[in-house]
Order: structure tokens, then C-alpha cells, then sequence
């Protein structure tokens, strides 16, 4: 039976300002109420959230600053909420307001379970973004609330970003504005409370080939004579695929160690996703009959640490450009084209020294050794801002991305996790903490 998590607020006022007082639970049950999805075509905002928080904020003392971005003509928002002073925050929680879709969720007429509703059943919380990521964004504000209470000698901060579904676009605009956040940085992503220091990149690649006839004309080929035309399926498929997996080859002699148990190369899938035509609207319009003259593949690379992006999309493209010229296309007329894009923009691969302060308290507070991750965050933006980051949130990262997404009971309604990331504020930012 799916229970829905009301919200009990009072609010009380405070020279002027109108102050709510909410649990952890009810913090996290008013963020899942927020439609925040950032991937597809309807995507969302998070502005309606972002002020939401901004109002929770001000009153206890937080200096919340909103960055206004544009994402494909929409405006979006990233948030910075600061407190004890104007100086470099010595420590930021980060987390991303933005969810991916829906996609299918379970329940029953008489009792559905709502994405944007935060529900209790069987000891779990149920809800949309509920473990990646917004529990640890309920955890975070109310440890902020608490702080607020104390004397800070450093300052911290919150800093909340928008669209990190979509290739961490709110956080690489935010440090467009903004270089460095913080001297170090907690993102509260799923890792069941394990430190990670060290996390892998991610680049997904869009390849177009496509073949150009001399006429400029591309009307369809009929594939009663197939002298009229170069099939490029035939012709010139299995050179785009052995190339690329001599690439996958190439990229595999290089090994860390540090990523065991994980797939310690960096990986790469070949062709994810596979269309037949020369643009998105001749997708759907290909036929037995009809010579191919264009097809579209994915593909998707998750780079080690220290490996550069740029540099590993023009190889792609070279390689790819290079293997083409040689194929003798049908006709003398005819030409072949190719294209390597980002589909979206890539994401850095992270890595904090393990010796990093951020590394050793979390690692301390929580009893458990720091790791590598094959997934990515916004924590390579971050470090490359000059910040040290360490991965460190409560839920599990299985529950991240699926239906009927879930967090334990406890996350929401123990103290536990409330403390402990309380114990870290105190530790660097004030009297007498261990890293001030
Ligand atoms: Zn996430």
C-alpha cells in the first residue's frame, strides 16, 4: 500500500521573513513534488524549485544567489546559497536538481504510485529523483538549517545545479561564471555512503555517414539496379565498424588498476543506437526496396582520468576520415560524407588525491575505504575549477534511472545521515574542526 508523505509545515515568522520548519522526510517530499525532468522533449526547469529553496533559505541567514542559463531556449537556473562570510567557502554540498523522465510506474488504480509524489511503502520512500538525487538534497538542507544555528569560521555553501542529466550543463555554466565554488566539494550522488575520489568521463558520439552524389540530388534509389548507386551498408558499414573497434582495441592497452572490480579500461560501445538513412526524417522512410545511402550509429566512450575528450573525438574522426578515402564508391559522381559530433556535450573524468583532506574525513566519518566509479558527475568540473571533490551520498546507485525509483526508509527518517554530514561542516568550517 502506497502512503502519501504529507507535509506538516508551520510557519512561523521571523522579522519579517516567513519561516517554514520542515522534517527531513517532508524537505524530501516537497522536492519530488517539483517536476524537474531535464532529458527528452518536454524537458522542465528546476526554476520553480530553485526559488522554493532560495525562500527556505534566506530566512535562517543563507545568501542565495541564482545564475540565470538558457538550455535550448528555456531558462534554467543554478543555485549557490552561502553562509559565515564572503570569503572562498571552505566546503560545498553539490547535488542537481533535475531528474531524468518517468519512464514506467507501477501501482494500481486504487493505489498508484505517483512519480512526483513522495510515498512510503514496505520501509522505502518512493518517488522520482528520490535517490539520485534528491535525498541527499533534503539531507544537505537540513544540515545547512542546522549549521545556521552555529558560528562558522569558514564559510559553506550549497550549490545546486540544474540539467546534470543532460551532460552536466548547469554545472558547466555555472563555471562559466563561476571558476572555483569551494575548496572542496561533497557531491551527494548515489554511492551508499562510500567516498568515491575517483570517477571515469563520458563522451556519446554521434556518427553520420552518408553518400553524396556530384548532382547534389538524393532523391531515393531503386534497388532494382544496383549498379545505379553505392549501398552504404554494404560498402561501408564494416570499415566504420572494424575501425572503431580497432580503436576499442587500441584504447584497452590502457589499464588503472584503481578501477577494479570495475571494467579498469577505458570501455566503449560501439553502435548503441543504429538507424538506416542520411537524416533523422529519411529514418522512417527507408524500404526493402530502396538502396541505403546513409545510416547513423552512437557511440558511446567512458574515458580513464587524465584522458582528454577533444583529443579522443578528433582520433575518432580521424580514423573514421582516413579508412572512407580509400572506399571506391559505385559511380565517379558519388561522394561520402561523414560526421562525428557530441550528441551532447562531454563529461570530465575525476580524480581528488587520495591523500585529499575531503577524502580522509569522509572516509573517517563514514568507515569505509574511498573508490573508483565507472559512472560521472559534475565533479570533474569542479576539481578543474580548482576545487577537491569527493563522491559521497547516501542512496545506491542501482536505484538511480529506473521505475519505481526508491530509497530505505532510513535514509529520510534516521538522524544518522543528517549527522554525519553535519560532522563534516563542523571538521572544516568551524571552531576547532579538525580541517579548519
Ligand atoms: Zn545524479
Amino acid at each position: 500500500m502506497y502512503i502519501k508523505i504529507k507535509i506538516n509545515s508551520f510557519n512561523f515568522h521571523l522579522g519579517g521573513l516567513s519561516m517554514e520548519n520542515l522534517s527531513v522526510k517532508e524537505l524530501a517530499a516537497k522536492l519530488v513534488g517539483f517536476k524537474t525532468v531535464s532529458t527528452g522533449e518536454n524537458h522542465c526547469s528546476v526554476v520553480e524549485m530553485a526559488e522554493w529553496i532560495t525562500n527556505y533559505l534566506r530566512p535562517l541567514g543563507f545568501t542565495v544567489k541564482l545564475f540565470d542559463y538558457e538550455n535550448h531556449g528555456k531558462k534554467n537556473v543554478n543555485l549557490l546559497a552561502s553562509i559565515g562570510g564572503d570569503t572562498m567557502p571552505k566546503l560545498a554540498f553539490a547535488g542537481h536538481m533535475d531528474t531524468v523522465g518517468a519512464g514506467k510506474w507501477s501501482g494500481s488504480d486504487s493505489n498508484p504510485n505517483i512519480p512526483w509524489e513522495l510515498q512510503l511503502k514496505d520501509d522505502r520512500y518512493y518517488g522520482l529523483g528520490i535517490a539520485d538525487m534528491k535525498c541527499f538534497l533534503a539531507i544537505a538542507i537540513k544540515a545547512a538549517e542546522i549549521i545556521s544555528t552555529e558560528k562558522l569560521i569558514h564559510p559553506f555553501t550549497l550549490c545546486f545545479t540544474g540539467d546534470e542529466e543532460v551532460g552536466c550543463l548547469g554545472a558547466k555554466k555555472l563555471a562559466e561564471k563561476i571558476k572555483k565554488i569551494s575548496d572542496y566539494v561533497v557531491i551527494g550522488e548515489p554511492t551508499s555512503n562510500t567516498p568515491i575520489y575517483m570517477h571515469k568521463g563520458y563522451m556519446y558520439l554521434g556518427i553520420n555517414v552518408g553518400i553524396k552524389n556530384s548532382t547534389g540530388k538524393d532523391n531515393p534509389v531503386h534497388a532494382s539496379n544496383p549498379t545505379t548507386s553505392t549501398n552504404v551498408i554494404e560498402r561501408v558499414l564494416p570499415i566504420v565498424i572494424g575501425e572503431l573497434s580497432n580503436i576499442k582495441s587500441r584504447l584497452e592497452t590502457i589499464c588503472d588498476e584503481r578501477f577494479k572490480p570495475f571494467y579498469p579500461y577505458p570501455s566503449m560501445n560501439i553502435g548503441g543506437e543504429f538507424s538506416i538513412g542520411r537524416n533523422d526524417k529519411e529514418k522512417t522512410k527507408q524500404s526493402k526496396n530502396i538502396i541505403p545511402l546513409g545510416f547513423y550509429m552512437s557511440c558511446e566512450i567512458r574515458p580513464l582520468s587524465g584522458q582528454d575528450t577533444n583529443s579522443l573525438r578528433a582520433l575518432v574522426r580521424r580514423v573514421l576520415n582516413e579508412a572512407l578515402s580509400n572506399i571506391k564508391c559505385q559511380k565517379p559522381n558519388e561522394s561520402i560524407e561523414l560526421k562525428v559530433d557530441f550528441v551532447r556535450a562531454p563529461t570530465l573524468p575525476m580524480e581528488t588525491p587520495i591523500a585529499s583532506p575531503i577524502i580522509k574525513a569522509s572516509s573517517e566519518i563514514s568507515g569505509k575505504n574511498p573508490e573508483a566509479v565507472v559512472f560521472n558527475t559534475e565533479g570533474g568540473i569542479f576539481n578543474r575549477g580548482g576545487s577537491e571533490t569527493v563522491i559521497w551520498g547516501p542512496s545506491d546507485i542501482s536505484q538511480a534511472h529506473v521505475n519505481n525509483e526508491s530509497v530505505p526508509q532510513k535514509i529520510l527518517d534516521d538522524p544518522f545521515y543528517v549527522d554525519q554530514y553535519l560532522k563534516l561542516i563542523r571538521q572544516f568550517c568551524c571552531e576547532g574542526g579538525k580541517y579548519v
